[in-house]
C-alpha cells in the first residue's frame, strides 16, 4: 500500500490548478516552501516575477530582505515555512482580486492544517485582510499578536513595502524581534496540549 503523501498531493494540486484566471498568465505556480515540521509560518501576498520564474516563494529582492530580517532576529529561514495567499503571480504584480483570493484560500487552509503552526506571521495588507480582518490596516495592527479562533497571528509589513519605503525597515526589525521572542517562549513551552488544540483547528483561518 502506498503511504499518504499529503504535502506532495497538495503541491501537485497547486501546480496544476485552474481555479482562477491567474493560471493563464503564470509561468509556474508557487506552493511555498520550508520546514514542514515548523510551528512558525509566514504568509505573503502572492508570487512576484522572480518567484513566478523559479517556482519558489520569496526568492527575489523582497525575499532577500525577508531572509535578512529573519537572520537579524536569529531565526533561520530553513526553520520556518513560507507561502503566499495566492499561489500564482498576478500580472504586473497587481493586487490579487477578492475572487482570486477566495479561490486560492483552500490551499492555504490545507497548508495550515498540515503544518499546525503555533504562530502565523502575515506579511502585508493582503494577508492581514484575507486571514485576520478585512477592515484591518497594517500600519495599525503590525507588531501585535492577535488571536483568532485557534490561531495566534502576528501581522507585519510586507518586505516589498520596505524596499519602497526605507523607514519601514526598522519597524520590521522590531516586529521580527518581538516575533522571535514570542516564538522561542512558545517553543520552550511547547507541549502536547498545544498541538492537540491545533489538531482540532481544521476550519478556515479567516
Ligand atoms: S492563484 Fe490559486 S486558485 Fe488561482 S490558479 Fe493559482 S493556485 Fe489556482
Amino acid at each position: 500500500m502506498i503511504p499518504p503523501r499529503p504535502w506532495e498531493d497538495l503541491e501537485r494540486d497547486i501546480m496544476h490548478c485552474t481555479r482562477c484566471d491567474l493560471c493563464r498568465t503564470r509561468t509556474r505556480a508557487v506552493p511555498g516552501q520550508g520546514a514542514r515540521q515548523s510551528d512558525l509560518m509566514f504568509v505573503g501576498e502572492g508570487p512576484g516575477a522572480d518567484e513566478d520564474l523559479q517556482g519558489q516563494a520569496f526568492v527575489g529582492r523582497a525575499g532577500r530582505l525577508l531572509t535578512e530580517l529573519l537572520t537579524s532576529a536569529d531565526i533561520s529561514r530553513e526553520s520556518v515555512y513560507i507561502t503566499n495567499v495566492v499561489k500564482c503571480r498576478p500580472p504586473g504584480n497587481r493586487l490579487p482580486s477578492d475572487h482570486e483570493i477566495e479561490r486560492c484560500l483552500p490551499y492555504l487552509r490545507r497548508q495550515v492544517s498540515l503544518l499546525r503552526p503555533q504562530i502565523i506571521c502575515t506579511l502585508g495588507n493582503t494577508a492581514l485582510k484575507s486571514l485576520i480582518n478585512a477592515r484591518a490596516s497594517i500600519s495599525r495592527e503590525h507588531g501585535q499578536f492577535l488571536t483568532k479562533g485557534r490561531f495566534l497571528f502576528f501581522p507585519t509589513y510586507h518586505p516589498a513595502a520596505a524596499l519602497r519605503q526605507d523607514s519601514l525597515v526598522p519597524l520590521m526589525k522590531r516586529d521580527f524581534n518581538l516575533l522571535a521572542t514570542k516564538w522561542r517562549s512558545l517553543h520552550g513551552d511547547h507541549d502536547q496540549s498545544s498541538k492537540e488544540t491545533l489538531d482540532r483547528a481544521t476550519g478556515s483561518p479567516r
